[in-house]
């Protein structure tokens, strides 16, 4: 990111910017003010030793010009030199008149005589010292604008030549104003200030672009956690730097790394949960406190034919339809579980409705599982009708055979034909219970797959020709015709398990034979399946009693009979359920057509065999 970028998008750096260049400016002003009045009491020792100085050639040629080792007309040309060579003041005040009357008062700048008169004053207070041979210096305020002065003030001292005794005859003072002192220094200060400023521009640079690098880490630390909060963990900062801001990065970048590895797990639950939900085949729908919807899987929106729906509009309907929303409510307010039962366009439904707890055991939300019960419950009926058919079945020839027992027991029939026909009743009732248990044990067989529906190569006119043979007898012993209409037709080889057919049609034809009076009819034919290429059909045509329409969808249902007063009495109500039992194992289909007092005619579907049926 570069400088301009940084300026304008980053407020962290611009307050590191200000902070920085406030701190060198006022770093600036500080030496400026410390530097001026340091110097100040520097540039004040300085020309207290430069005054000193000079106040000591002064006060010597003064005591030379007093022991008249000077001509007057050098000392005052001198005197005049002095103010422009210290650039100050300088006053001599003589204490002895002996020798030369008059005290120099000279002046860099003239001032005026009550300025002359406040500087003895102010001299007068100091002089004791002078006087006592010590170099005084003092600021004292003068003038109408109590301007500050520096005075230096040095005795004059003369050495008697034959005596050798010194005394002091004088003083010298030299004064200057501490303005001019200063004003002495300005181009200093200014080169300071110069200089200060050329370091602050030249730092300036280098001191920005320090922070750009120092800040760069963090910038993009706080971009990484921008984006994280976005729900975007793909972006990393860089974590170069050995310090706090490269921890930092680390940190963060560690977070993302943790967030997006814990959030991936997290959808992948949720997917998985998701996929499981929806391949329920119970309905099942989940709402917030709020009663707001927060899943509801397709099984659900199948059961109530809402799939066409959005989710909000089918769970609406559902809810109404249902009427699940009391229920629902209650559950989530007294933890009890609620189970709820409801019919649906002829459909059995049960829903249960179970609250959601969070881990602390406080309730988000309520789930309802819906469970079509309608086949579950047709199932527990056909068993119920099962059983009691079959209690049914086996009581009545049981009953019989109890019946004949029981008198014969007792020695009660004495007559031995009565006898021998009890007997021969009792024989037929055996025969029918165990030709009832054998069906049923057939069907059971088929039913549990223990039955082989292995397909075959059939040859079709064999089968049919030994049939014909079989049946031809003893229909004819019933005064029934039998035609086999198949007799010298081409016939396809046939491809399905050979004990299977032979098993349906003997279970058509027994049928006919006892629904088929004397001197009726049936035939047997097999011809080309109407629309399916691969099949032909077989069908057994008798011209018996027929079957009424309202019958003809139950006839192929478990112990289903007509009326059993119309055949010869001997049925058990389960062979058609065997036939369409042994079709639907086989891949095949069975139907019926009747007319109540014209006949039936049963059709079975048959595949012939090809090249390659047997790959399939
Ligand atoms: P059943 O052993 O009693 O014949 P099925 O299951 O074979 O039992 O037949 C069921 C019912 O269908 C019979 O009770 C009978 O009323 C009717 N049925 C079957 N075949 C014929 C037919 N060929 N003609 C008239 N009715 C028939």
């Amino acid at each position: 990111m570069s400088l301009r970028q940084l300026s304008s998008n980053s407020v962290f750096f611009r307050r590191i910017v200000v902070l920085l260049i406030g701190a060198l400016l006022l770093s600036a002003l500080l030496t400026g003010i410390i530097y001026n009045i340091a110097s100040n009491i520097i540039f004040a020792n300085i020309k207290e030793k430069e005054y000193t100085n000079r106040a000591s050639t002064i006060a010597e040629i003064t005591a030379q010009r007093y022991l008249g080792n000077m001509s007057p007309v050098i000392y005052d040309n001198i005197m005049a030199k002095t103010p422009d060579l210290v650039e100050a003041t300088v006053i001599v005040n003589m204490y002895r008149e002996n020798d030369f009357s008059a005290s120099y008062q000279s002046t860099q700048d003239p001032k005026s005589p009550e300025d002359l008169l406040e500087i003895q004053e102010i001299i007068t207070k100091y002089n004791y010292n002078v006087m006592n041979r010590k170099v005084t210096s003092f600021q004292e305020k003068l003038g109408e604008d109590k301007e500050a002065y520096l005075f230096v003030g040095y005795p004059i001292i003369a050495v008697d030549p034959f005596s050798q005794n010194r005394s002091t005859i004088g003083s010298v003072y030299i004064l200057s104003s501490m303005a001019d002192i200063r004003g002495n220094n300005t181009n200093l200060t200014f080169a300071l200030i110069l200089a200060s400023s050329l370091a602050f521009l030249l730092v300036l640079t280098p001191l920005l672009l320090a922070v750009q690098k120092l800040l760069a880490p963090l910038i993009e630390t706080k971009n990484v956690a921008q984006a994280m909060s976005r729900g975007d963990f793909s972006q990393r900062a860089q974590a170069k730097s050995q310090d706090e801001i490269g921890d930092l990065a680390k940190a963060v970048n560690d977070l993302a790394d943790d967030l997006d590895r814990t959030l991936n797990n997290l959808m992948l639950e949720r997917n998985r949960l998701e996929q499981i939900l929806n391949g329920l085949s119970e309905g099942i729908l989940a709402v917030n406190t709020e009663f707001t919807l927060m899943h509801i899987n397709p099984a659900l929106l199948a059961l109530f034919s809402v799939e066409d729906k959005s989710n909000e509009a089918a769970f609406a309907e559902i809810v109404e339809v249902c009427d699940l929303k009391e229920p629902i409510q209650r559950v989530m307010i007294l933890r009890e579980g609620e189970t709820k039962n409801l019919k649906f366009r002829s459909r059995s439904i049960t829903i249960k409705i179970d609250r959601l707890n969070d881990n602390k055991g406080n309730v988000y939300g309520a789930v309802a599982l819906f469970r079509d019960t309608t086949e579950a419950d047709q199932l527990e009926q056909t068993r119920r009708d099962y059983v009691s058919n079959v209690s049914h079945e086996l009581r009545t020839p049981l009953t019989a055979v109890r019946g004949l027992v029981e008198p014969l027991a007792d020695g009660i029939v004495k007559r031995e034909e009565d006898r021998v026909r009890y007997y021969n009743i009792i024989l037929q009732e055996t025969m029918r219970l165990s030709r009832l248990i054998d069906d049923m044990m057939t069907l059971s067989r088929l039913q549990a797959g223990t039955v082989s529906v292995e397909p075959q190569i059939i040859d079709a006119a064999d089968l049919l020709d030994g049939l014909s043979y079989k049946y031809k007898k003893s229909m004819e012993s019933h005064g029934i015709t039998f035609v086999n209409l198949t007799a010298g037709k081409s016939l396809p080889d046939l491809y399905m398990n050979e004990d299977r057919l032979e098993q349906i049609l003997v279970i058509l034809l027994d049928n006919a034979m006892k629904y088929t009076p004397e001197n009726g009819t049936i035939s047997l034919d097999l011809t080309p399946h109407a629309s399916a290429a691969d099949r032909w059909q077989f069908s057994v045509r008798d011209t018996g009693v027929g079957i009424a329409p309202e019958d003809q969808d139950f006839i192929f249902d478990r112990f289903y009979k007509v009326d059993k007063s119309r055949g010869r009495g001997e049925g058990t109500g389960l062979g058609l359920s065997i036939a369409r039992e042994l079709c639907e194992q086989t891949g095949e289909t069975i139907w019926v057509r009747s007319k109540p007092g014209e006949g039936s005619t049963f059709f079975f579907t048959v595949r012939i065999y090809r090249e390659g049926n047997k790959h399939e």
